[in-house]
Order: C-alpha cells, then structure tokens, then sequence
C-alpha cells in the first residue's frame, strides 16, 4: 500500500507490551475518520482522471491490441475499454460509478465476499471479476478469509491519460496520487486496469488485506516503516525488488509466495512471522462459524 491514510504522529505513541500500537490508536486512525473517508474519496477522483484520446480508427487501435501478448496490449489493457465503446467521440473517459456484489463469492452465511464498485463502460471488468475469483479460490485453499466485506473499485483508465496516434500509443500520468493497485485499510481495494493482466496482484493487495486483519497492530506499526538493518533489507531482496521497499510490501509479497506455494527461505519466513505476516491455516468447520463459498469450484471453499 502506499496511502495516505495512517499519519505519520503514529509512529511516535506508547507501544504495547508487544512493543506494537495500542489498539485504540488504530482504530481512532482508521474507523469513521474523516480523514480516511477524504482519502477513499480522494481515491475515487483521482481514479477517474485517466482518459484515452486518439486521432487513428477503432478499428486501427482493435490491429494494435488485437494479440494479446502484444506489448501495447499488455501495458494498455484499458484500450478495448476504448474501442468497444458505443461512440465515435475522439476522447474517452471515465463515467459514473455501479456497484454490485460478486455473487459467484459468498460467506457461508449467504453475505458477499466482494462488493465490487466500477464504470459500466469498463471492458475489463469481467476480466477483473474473473482474475478476483480465481486468486480467491487459490488464497481460499489454504487461509480463512475473516468474516466482514471486502469493497473492491475498478479503475477503468486508471491514472493515465492515453494518447494514440499514428506514431503510436503514449500514456501520461494525470492523477496527483501515484495510481497503483492499492489496499486501503480496512477493506478497500483499488484495482488499476494492468491488473487484469496479472493476478499476483490482486494477491499481492489481498496480502495488505490479510495482514490488517490478521495483526492490525503489526500492520498499522510497519504502514509507514523502512527497515532498519541491511541485513532485514538484503533478507527482503531474496522475495523481490519490490518486498525490499518497506516491510510492509515484504509481507504482501511474501503473501504471494505462500498462496502461489513456491519456495520462501527459512530466515525470510522468520522475518515474516516477526513481522506479523498472516499464516496458513484453517480452522475447523464449526456450525455457524463462515467460511466461504465459490461457485462453481468442487471443496475449495473454506
Ligand atoms: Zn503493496
């Protein structure tokens, strides 16, 4: 994550026992505070700035992307959003906002795993929609989802302002915020196009998820921390370039390694576990304990 939620005060209160944030802080920094509703909406905004403008035919663009493992349409996934619009117009950007809940996902209660909020207009977003389920139905085989929604935003052009010509396509950053798929505490995940080309993240916010939910205090303690130790940070480089930023996208990234059941290092899984990152592990099936459901999908469910 990279918001800008948890501010930066935190970092200097009491600790625990556990040398970790005491509880109430964490929840007068993130529940119904004014400052996190401003961000989310904030969020909304910026996501809708990206936009496509083009000076070439549809059907010129459709020649572009048609194969898609094509590098413009693997960067630009946004551009069948563009040419499978209903209209002629040279320029195209975000319209309003639907929402709907996942209805292939439930909790055993009946509840949606996902209420998914996105632009009618968006192409990906089945593709999205599908990506979601198949990271579920993996995560789901060996971690319980805890109880409660998830609130998903779709990005149809992200933060990115798309120009095509006959010199071909340039994208331009237009948001403020640096538009990345991000989770937002404590439920909210921000889904840029590019990720309906790789699944590893939405895993990758799903980890951001777990580890909120999972050790909150952890979480909000390692939000805006860098390591310490060039050792920490040289354990962290053995996951990936990104997991050696901050603590914070190690756990995520770790997430991804456990989910997708490679190999993760002795000492990373130590740091890991230090670090708060959410474990393995199913409990029993209780009666009226949830649990979800995924259609479709023979014992995958928790
Ligand atoms: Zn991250």
């Amino acid at each position: 994550m990279s918001g800008g939620v948890v501010r930066p005060s935190l970092l200097t209160v009491p600790r625990g026992h556990d040398g970790h944030l005491p509880r109430h802080y964490i929840q007068e920094s993130v529940a119904d505070s004014a400052t996190h509703a401003r961000h989310i909406a904030n969020l909304l905004e910026e996501m809708k700035k990206g936009h496509v403008t083009a000076s070439i035919s549809r059907q010129r663009i459709m020649e572009l992307i048609a194969d898609r493992n094509s590098h413009y349409a693997r960067s630009y996934p946004q551009l069948l959003s563009y040419v499978r619009r209903d209209s002629d117009r040279r320029v195209d950007r975000s319209t309003s906002w639907e929402s709907e809940s996942l209805p292939d996902i439930q909790f055993a209660s009946g509840a949606p795993l996902y209420q998914v909020h996105y632009d009618p207009t968006d192409a990906l977003r089945d593709e999205h929609l599908g990506n979601l389920t198949r990271v579920t139905r993996m995560i789901s085989e060996q971690f319980d989802f805890p109880p409660g929604g998830i609130k998903v935003y779709l990005s149809k052009y992200g933060g990115i302002a798309l120009h095509v010509d006959e010199e071909g396509i340039r994208g331009e950053v237009v948001s403020e915020d640096d538009l990345t798929s991000e989770f937002v505490p404590p439920n909210h995940l921000f889904v840029m196009p590019y990720a309906s080309k790789r699944e590893s993240s939405y895993v990758h916010e799903l980890g951001h998820y777990f580890h909120a939910q999972s050790h909150p205090g952890a979480f909000y303690d390692l939000s805006r921390t860098t390591w310490v130790s060039d050792a920490s940070r040289e354990i962290a480089k053995k996951v990936s370039d990104y997991a050696a930023s901050s603590p914070s996208e190690f756990i995520a990234e770790v997430f991804v390694k456990i989910v997708t059941r490679e190999n993760v290092d002795i000492d990373v899984m130590e740091m890991y576990r230090a670090l708060g990152g959410p474990l393995p592990g199913k409990r029993p099936r209780l009666p009226g304990w949830g649990g979800i459901r995924i259609s479709g999908s023979a014992g995958a469910a928790g």
